[in-house]
């Protein structure tokens, strides 16, 4: 298994500061797996080549794991181990090219953090999934020039065509730290094989070495999934913190409380209108099971937990701070079990697909989508009405109109709230609400929550939404 890296930046030498390693030596490493090799096939001042070799013992990989010597399965001792790039050269740069994996060079620290020409080649590459498309689609919006050639299954016998492996380059100018990071996580992105148990810490290394790129990759779902070896639980959990390191007004947003809306509603106790607008709607459908998706510190979940009718709760939020609060404020350790085993409060968000959210009879969206930027409604749109599609759907939002009733035109503040991405007037919310139902075969009913005047309507708008 081999990984070149390749400099043409002068004096080119200067990658053996970079990497901590004598471009004049040859190193060996010991690996629980076998043995890295480092070593610079090329070290001159125009060009210079370092050379991770691993040479993997696949006997040894399997030995001492319980169960695995007597299975007996051919294949765990003849396999693409020694050969094809895995997971296993990750693990090896983080030991043999650490610092560099960190950004950190004694020598040359201002050099560690400049962008100089690299490439990196690796002659054999699995892409079982997608080839060289997906290939592209993992490092082409990084910035790098990606070549790759797919190599025969065997090449003394050319009939039996095409194998999964491909010879790869790719190339960019950037620090050596972003070059090894990217390779760090999308090579085991690539190699669909479990050689180590992933666990929940996996998930941190991947939102470590993710920061400041992933949470923008336009693939970030399917290297999320792939790193965590197709873990749903973990993959979630990733992506939902993705979205809240993208998201830095609600990480504030959590640490303030949500403070904000509260004040200027509460005059009119509009919050204790919309639960209970929002309680008869949901008792009124007969429903038993019911989501409420962005529930954050859990005031309708408490209203819910008194009436029996409904027999199974779950509230999901992105906001793990949020869900702390409701898991206090609802007493959850102190509640009969017979309470309590209705009530589940879980971790997750409304952008992503997410199948514990099906099978419910009815879902609360309460004060939730106008949190949502624009672009990213229409994956919410889906999450809810095609994806976990419960039969009903009870969706609020404010009504913008009404905010003359506060005048706040006055005020320098656009929004009830500083977290909302947008309020909707009555017309919009409601043409909105009419696409999703027809789109998604819903039918759909308006009414106003809290006090209504005759000119701007109501201060929060409430779309109930049915499909037979
Ligand atoms: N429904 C609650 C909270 C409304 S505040 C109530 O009426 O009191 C908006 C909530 O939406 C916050 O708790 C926020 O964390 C949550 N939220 C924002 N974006 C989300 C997303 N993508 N997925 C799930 N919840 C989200």
């Amino acid at each position: 298994m081999l990984l070149t890296i390749t400099t043409t930046y002068k004096p080119a030498t200067d990658l053996g500061y970079l990497l901590h390693k004598n471009p004049a030596k040859c190193q060996e490493f010991e690996m629980t797996f076998g043995k890295a090799y480092v070593f610079f096939p090329e070290a001159t001042q125009e060009r210079c080549t370092a050379a991770l070799l691993l040479d993997v013992d696949p006997v040894g990989l399997v030995r001492g794991r319980r169960g695995s010597i007597m299975s007996g399965l051919l294949d765990q001792y003849v396999n693409d181990r020694p050969y094809a790039a895995s997971s296993l050269l990750s693990v090896a740069m983080t030991q043999v090219f650490g610092s560099a994996l960190r950004g950190q060079s004694n020598d040359r620290p201002e050099l560690a953090g400049t962008a100089i020409p690299l490439t990196a080649k690796i002659p054999a590459l699995p892409c079982r999934h997608g080839g060289d498309v997906f290939l592209r689609h993992l490092f082409e919006p990084l910035g790098y020039k990606v070549e790759a050639s797919r190599l025969p299954l065997d090449e003394t016998f050319p009939d039996w065509g095409e194998g999964p492996y491909f010879a790869v380059e790719i190339e960019k100018t950037t620090t050596l730290k972003d070059l090894l990071t990217h390779l760090y996580v999308l090579i085991p992105v690539l190699d669909d094989n479990k050689h180590y148990y992933v666990g929940d810490d996996e998930v941190e290394k991947l939102l470590r070495k993710g920061e400041g790129w992933l949470a923008s990759h336009p693939e970030k779902e399917a290297i999320a999934r792939r790193y965590l070896k197709y873990q749903p639980s973990l993959a979630r959990e990733a992506l939902a913190r993705l979205v809240e390191e993208e998201d830095p007004v609600l990480a504030k947003e959590e640490e303030a409380g949500l403070t904000a809306e509260e004040p200027l509603e509460k005059d009119i106790s509009l919050n204790e209108a919309r639960l209970g607008a929002v309680m008869a709607a949901l008792k009124g459908t007969g429903a038993k099971r019911i989501l409420d998706l962005g529930c954050g510190e859990g005031k309708l979940l408490r209203e819910l937990l008194k009436e029996k009718q409904f027999e199974q709760i779950t509230g999901m939020d992105v906001s793990v701070r949020s869900l702390e609060t409701a898991h206090e404020r609802l007493r959850l350790d102190r509640l009969p079990a017979r309470m309590k085993d209705r009530l589940k409060l879980m971790h997750g968000s409304l952008l992503y697909r997410d199948r514990r959210l099906e099978g419910f009879d009815a879902a609360a969206v309460v004060e939730v989508i106008e949190h949502l930027d624009p672009p990213r409604l229409a994956a919410a749109e889906r999450a809810i009405f095609e994806c976990a599609k419960p039969r009903t759907v009870v969706l609020t939002t404010p009504n913008v109109e009404y905010n003359v009733m506060w005048k706040l035109a006055e005020s320098s503040q656009k929004f009830r709230h500083g977290d909302h991405r947008f309020e909707w007037t009555r017309q919009e919310f409601q043409a909105w609400a009419n696409g999703i139902a027809n789109r998604f075969g819903y039918k759909v009913t308006f009414l106003p929550v809290g006090p209504e005047d005759a000119t701007v309507g109501s201060p929060t708008q409430m779309g109930v939404f049915r499909r037979d």
